[in-house]
């Protein structure tokens, strides 16, 4: 077989859940986050492992991708929806009861007649999506009246712990909603790990669950092995790939294994340093990365296995993402759809 297989461990995803959930009080209820096909990982099979491991509350970014939750977890579980109520959704949320984070005075005034359940989502200071202070403050009566499940907002910088928005998102979020009575969550991954103060009734961490950062206890739950196709001699002073950016610095032996920037290892990845692993046996990644190969220096392994892993609990995708200059998000949402994927427990 010349496709990469990627094994993803749903056991490791739980684990990582828990240990999330025990970074709160009891009182505090902990969310899943699994948009965008849960990061990447399939939805479906991701909520319906952490449904059984006692999650009971669900947000996707859009309407489409609660379809796919829904039918996974039954009927009973919460499914939030981060973009709200946009034109055409009222359909797919009222049949597969989604409740929209309504996310401005347009969408709360054509969605609050409906009588459908719904949350609202503010604006602290991201300036991305929700009510700004000033237009909650017109409609909170209304809105109140209405019984909204959920009052969130979203933190921009809860990754860096000492940025001084972390604070005043916090004040701009407790100015607004101090006194009411509905749920109110502000925290992802970050904010879970920011402290009680960031916890109010619910956190939803996305990112953590999947083994990334700032979540850097967490269980790594991928692991990408990636066949070789071809090994060669390379002489001293030979080149290897596009460009002939890698040179032989020593006589040398080449692995040409079966993944490239068309799987989601973006190119920049091979400005390194990234290994790719024989077991625990680190062989470093050489030359550019092409479309659906990459080039390893395998000089000092003394047999050269059938393939070569790229993710494992030594390599994660943070570090693959500091290679590549991005973050571990990226990585996870790029891995392809050419991999045989296996999923674990
Ligand atoms: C993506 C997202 C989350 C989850 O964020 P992580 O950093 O992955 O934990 C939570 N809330 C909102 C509004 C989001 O967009």
């Amino acid at each position: 077989m010349a496709v990469a297989t990627l094994t993803i461990d749903l056991n490791a995803i739980a684990d990582n859940w828990r240990a999330l959930d025990a970074k709160s009080a009891a009182t505090v209820e902990t969310a899943a986050v699994v948009k965008a096909d849960g990061y990447g990982l399939d939805a479906g099979r991701v909520s319906a492992t952490l449904s059984k491991a006692g999650v009971k509350t669900f947000f996707v970014a859009v309407a489409e991708e609660g379809i796919a939750v829904r039918k996974a977890i039954g009927a009973d579980a919460v499914i939030y929806v981060f973009s709200g109520c946009c034109a055409g959704d009222a359909p797919i949320l009222k049949e597969y009861n989604l409740i929209p984070l309504l996310n401005s005075v347009e969408q709360v005034n054509t969605y609050l007649p409906s009588g459908a359940p719904f949350g609202i989502q503010l604006d602290s200071g991201m300036n991305r999506l929700g009510m700004e202070p000033a237009e909650f403050a017109a409609l909170k009566d209304t809105i109140t009246q209405a019984a909204p499940r959920l009052i969130m907002s979203h933190l921009a910088c809860a990754d860096e712990p000492d940025h001084p928005q972390n604070v005043a998102q916090l004040a701009a979020f407790r100015a607004m909603t101090d006194g009411l009575s509905t749920r109110k969550s502000l925290s992802a991954t970050g904010g879970t790990l920011l402290g009680a103060d960031y916890h109010f009734d619910l956190n939803r961490p996305g990112v953590g669950l999947y083994g990334g950062a700032p979540f850097t206890q967490a269980s790594p739950a991928l692991r990408l092995s990636i066949p070789v196709i071809q090994t060669r001699d390379v002489a001293l002073g030979e080149t290897v790939g596009y460009g002939a950016k890698w040179q032989a610095t020593r006589p040398s032996k080449i692995a040409t294994i079966a993944s490239g920037y068309a799987d989601g290892l973006i190119r920049a990845m091979g400005n390194g340093p990234v290994n790719l692993y024989a077991g625990d046996t680190p062989c470093p990644l050489i030359g550019r990365v092409s479309m659906d190969l990459i080039t390893v220096d395998v000089t000092d392994l003394a047999t050269v296995p059938d393939s070569l892993d790229l993710l494992n609990p030594i390599q994660t995708i943070d570090h693959l993402a500091d290679a590549a200059g991005t973050i571990g998000y990226e990585i996870l949402t790029s891995l392809g759809a050419r991999y045989n994927r296996v999923y674990k427990g």
